[in-house]
């Protein structure tokens, strides 16, 4: 897995994304305002939150829950939760159902039906055959990709040198199916963050054509995440910096189903004191579903990391004078005109100890 590490107080982002195998990849962007969404009767507010189940919620991740979730409810919009458990080979049994418990626990409910991308396959399916000509089958294994050195894209994976583009070796055999970018100087995918602000990617030169479905024949997450957020109407998509370099694919992909394409919004990742991201595997304490004085404390430890500026002189001792708070505190924060990324992030800082008890 690629690390990530960010300077988000400066006026201009630069994410130095350190890939396995040493390479590093750099990916500056101008500082924009933080902005508010401007929505259209048409098309009301739709926010998700969408967590992989490989296991239970802990700080990093309540944070992008939270994010998602203040959004929603400053824009008067509709919340859902989605179970990315589309990559059945890392569900970690119970921990939809633990993720589950804990956002009930912090009063996060979801709007709609919870959706679960382990039942949704034929709606990928689907896509992929929508997507016709654009998708070919690849016989190459991880080594020959790594062997063509040319590199590694924004997340960390082997650029695709191309290789089956024009139809199969003899006496090889599809092992996943890719999608086709377009060629260099066509490819630039542009968009504005909520955040980030104005973001650029050259799909040939950074990516290479990409999986759309596995060798270990799951499909990938890039085109679940397309299908679903087009299924379920999502015009607003708040998440984790992490995958601010997944948007540009997503974008293309969401221009050949026809799709529209959301708001995008990627908050900072919550770092432990080494700097690390924190996960499951960097130590990463997990919420436990407890009292509601524990709830509020990890709900404040969140808020605070994504700069909320909540009434010191209020008694904040229940959830529902908690989410009375903070939601117009996240409306002010992003309606703030001259708020700069430095104002935002003032208050992130490293999440070394426990959430909650
Ligand atoms: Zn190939």
């Amino acid at each position: 897995m690629p690390s990530i590490a960010g300077d988000w107080s400066s006026d201009t982002i630069v994410l130095d994304i350190h890939a396995t195998g040493g390479a590093a990849y750099t990916v500056r962007q101008a500082c924009a305002k933080v902005s508010p969404v401007s929505t259209t009767p048409s098309r009301p507010y739709i926010g998700r939150f969408a967590p992989s189940p490989s296991g239970p919620l802990h700080a990093g991740s309540l944070v992008a829950a939270l994010a998602s979730y203040l959004d929603a409810r400053a824009n008067a919009g509709a919340w859902l939760i989605r179970i990315e458990d589309i990559d059945e080979g890392r569900a970690v049994p119970g921990a939809a159902d633990t993720i589950l418990a804990q956002l009930d626990w912090l009063g996060m409910h979801s709007d709609g039906e919870i959706v679960w991308q382990s039942r949704r396959k034929g709606l990928y399916q689907a896509a992929r055959e929508r997507l016709a000509d654009h998708v070919y089958g690849c016989g190459c294994n991880r080594r020959e990709i790594a062997d063509s050195r040319l590199g590694v894209g924004p997340d960390g994976a082997a650029i695709y040198p191309g290789t089956c583009r024009h139809g199969l070796a003899p006496g090889r055999e599809a092992r996943s199916l890719r999608l086709r970018v377009p060629a260099q100087g066509e490819d630039v995918v542009r968009f504005t963050d909520r955040f980030a602000g104005p973001v650029e990617q050259r799909l040939a030169l950074e990516s290479g054509d990409f999986v759309l479905k596995r060798a270990d024949g799951y499909w990938a997450y890039q085109l679940a995440v397309v299908v679903d957020d087009a299924a379920q109407g999502v015009t607003d998509v708040v998440r984790g910096a992490d995958l601010l370099d997944s948007t540009p694919r997503q974008i293309y992909l969401q221009r050949l189903l026809g799709a529209p394409t959301p708001r995008y919004l990627h908050v900072p990742v919550v770092r432990n004191a080494n700097g690390e991201k924190l996960s499951k595997q960097t130590g990463a304490l997990a919420v436990e579903p407890g009292s509601e004085e524990a709830a509020v404390a990890a709900l404040r430890q969140s808020a605070g990391f994504l700069g909320l500026r909540l009434d010191p002189a209020a008694d904040i001792g229940s959830l529902a004078a908690f989410w009375q708070q903070a939601v117009p505190a996240w409306a002010k924060l992003l309606a703030e005109r001259g708020a700069s990324l430095a104002d935002f992030a003032s208050a992130a800082r490293p999440v070394a100890g426990p959430v909650a008890d």
